[in-house]
């Protein structure tokens, strides 16, 4: 205890291989650069939340957006070109298939700058 008090910083390395300075407060605690690669290593079955939002799981090695994997499981067939699985009540980490729609890419997204505007109008 006595030796972690006189070092000032502490180095790390996160399972991705990024570098972490931590003080010695924060040593016994914080193992991972970010949330992303907290969920990323800590509860790799589980999926890990991505930086934009959406949770990413495993499937035989390569990763995925859950949702769109939930998606493809359920309907049997992959995502039509040009579309998009969006998330009904605008949670993306709710993915129960009775959440998720598919939509035209062009309409998925002029819908969600109208989300975003009307966040934007209540603050
Ligand atoms: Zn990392
Ligand atoms: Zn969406």
């Amino acid at each position: 205890m006595e030796k972690i008090r006189k070092i000032k910083r502490i180095i790390k390395e996160c399972p991705c291989g990024k570098i972490i300075e931590l003080r010695p407060k924060q040593y016994k605690r914080k193992k991972y650069c970010s949330t992303v690669c907290m969920y990323k290593y800590r509860y790799p079955n589980k999926g890990w939340i991505d930086t934009d939002g959406y949770r990413r799981i495993s499937v035989n090695g390569k990763s995925i957006d859950e949702h769109k994997y939930i998606w493809v499981r359920h309907n049997q067939m992959p995502i039509p070109k040009g579309c998009c699985i969006h998330h009904i009540n605008g949670n993306p980490l709710n993915n129960d298939i009775k959440n998720l729609i598919l939509l035209p890419r062009g309409y998925h997204s002029s819908l969600h700058r109208e989300i975003e505007k009307r966040r934007r109008l209540r603050i």
